[in-house]
């Protein structure tokens, strides 16, 4: 007598199994049927970002430029400045509909989710005019300039400087890790412009034209080779680039309180909808084991029930937080979200990635396959999820905010000097 083959079924991966009420419904009737008629057939199951170079990105851009022209580009942001004025709950219900039907949510990216918001809370009413616009429209796409090579986890020993020059800021320095310098004709960039002042005053956030780059203009991008074999980023050198002293947000050597807006929207905008790609991933991972016969190995049965309670402790921590949206609290700047969010889905994925290598075994290994690049989906998976514990605030950072903020433990020694 043969067992009856298990058979598996994706379950419904949903963000708002809270009740979001029936305006949010309706939100959804109508975006579900917008979509319906213009989601692009050939952006069916593309990734975003595409990784440089990609052979999509002209589709991609069209579809940007299809979803601003319609109003659902920076749907966060306020109706005032050009946003749709969408609170959380809408937006896990927009992010919940592409997933179900399969095409890509475009965003403008970190402009949309960091500098943005930023701008928004610190910038001047003539700032905002001038550079929100022109996020939206997606004629600025930002780089990061934050890190340096002797400023990672500790920002704000930053070194690179800016000069008051009439009214100019000369920029001098280098900058490291730009992530998206390929495509970008803006960043946001840190320098100190009072050397005199304790370390966390003095700095000043800039917002730099970096169009033009290379010989002759003050900034030049050298790409940094990574472990995909891809160039995603780079070290920027800046000698001598000029910059309106419009560009300076929240005022000279006032930088700090809008770095931190930056960096808590960077740590938490993934909270209600982290699980949902890596809930796609597993599925395709248990078709793959299925595939080679595994599917009724305790062993592993073990291993994808390990991964499958870590997505759905994501998806409840992510429906708590919609909950206490629902409900006119807002924690996504406190540091339990921001951090505690980060350390789940970044330490998550670096395993699964080492999951999905040990159950497919060489196969998965070899270059070749399908993606972008050449590279097979689950190689991608596995060698770019080395970074997510790095970027964005290190694992070991984020445990120390969580200790000392939330837990509040005593501070670690940061010694007294500037
Ligand atoms: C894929 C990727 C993209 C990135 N993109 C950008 C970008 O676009 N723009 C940008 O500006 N930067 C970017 N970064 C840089 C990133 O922000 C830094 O790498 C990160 O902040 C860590 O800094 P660091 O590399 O200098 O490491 P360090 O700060 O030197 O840390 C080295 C090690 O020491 C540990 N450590 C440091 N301080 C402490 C402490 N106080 N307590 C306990 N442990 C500690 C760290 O956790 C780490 O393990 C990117 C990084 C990656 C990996």
């Amino acid at each position: 007598m043969t067992t009856p083959r298990t058979v598996y079924r994706p379950p419904q991966v949903t963000a708002t199994a809270v009740d979001p009420g029936p305006e949010a419904e309706e939100f959804r009737r109508e975006f579900r049927a917008w979509l319906s008629e213009n989601a692009p057939p050939e952006l069916r199951g593309v990734g975003w970002p595409a990784p440089p170079g990609s052979p999509h990105a002209k589709a991609l851009k069209k579809w940007g430029d299809v979803l601003c022209e319609a109003g659902y580009m920076c749907v966060a942001w306020p109706r005032e400045y050009g946003g749709r004025g969408l609170g959380p709950v809408e937006v896990a219900i927009m992010n919940e509909e592409f997933d179900r039907a399969g095409v890509p949510r475009v965003t403008r990216g970190r402009a949309e989710t960091t500098v943005g918001p930023a701008i928004i809370a610190h910038g001047t009413e003539e700032q905002k005019a001038y550079f929100l616009p022109r996020i939206i429209s997606g004629e600025h796409v930002y780089c990061q300039g934050f890190s340096e090579p002797g400023a990672g986890s500790d920002l704000a020993s930053l070194r690179t400087a800016g000069v008051v020059d009439g009214d100019e800021l000369v920029i001098t320095g280098q900058k490291v890790w730009t992530s998206g310098y390929y495509e970008a004709t803006m960043m946001f960039c840190l320098v100190r412009t009072d050397p005199d002042a304790p370390r966390h005053a003095g700095i000043s956030y800039v917002l730099v034209p970096v169009a033009e780059n290379g010989p002759g203009t003050g900034i030049e991008f050298r790409p940094i080779r990574q472990l995909t074999g891809r160039s995603g980023f780079a070290e920027t050198f800046l000698d001598g680039a000029r910059v309106p002293l419009f560009n300076v947000i929240g005022g000279l050597d006032q930088g700090w309180r809008v770095t931190v807006t930056t960096l808590g929207h960077e740590r938490g905008n993934r909270a209600t909808v982290a699980h949902v790609g890596y809930a796609r991933d597993f599925w395709a991972l248990v078709e793959e084991v299925r595939a080679r016969g595994l599917a009724d190995d305790p062993s592993v049965r073990e291993r994808l029930a390990w991964a499958w309670t870590r997505i759905e402790t994501m998806r409840f921590s992510g429906l708590q937080l919609l909950a206490a949206l629902a409900a006119g609290q807002d924690p996504t700047g406190r540091a339990e979200n921001g951090s505690v969010t980060k350390i789940r889905w970044s330490e998550y994925a670096r395993e699964f990635g080492e999951l999905a290598l040990d159950l497919l075994g060489p196969d998965a290994l070899t270059a070749g396959g399908s993606g972008d690049d050449g590279l097979g989906h689950w190689q991608e998976e596995f060698l770019s999820s080395r970074s997510g514990t790095i970027w964005g605030g290190t694992a070991e950072v984020q445990r120390n905010i969580i200790a000392e903020r939330v837990l509040g433990l005593p501070k670690e020694s940061r010694g007294t000097g500037r």
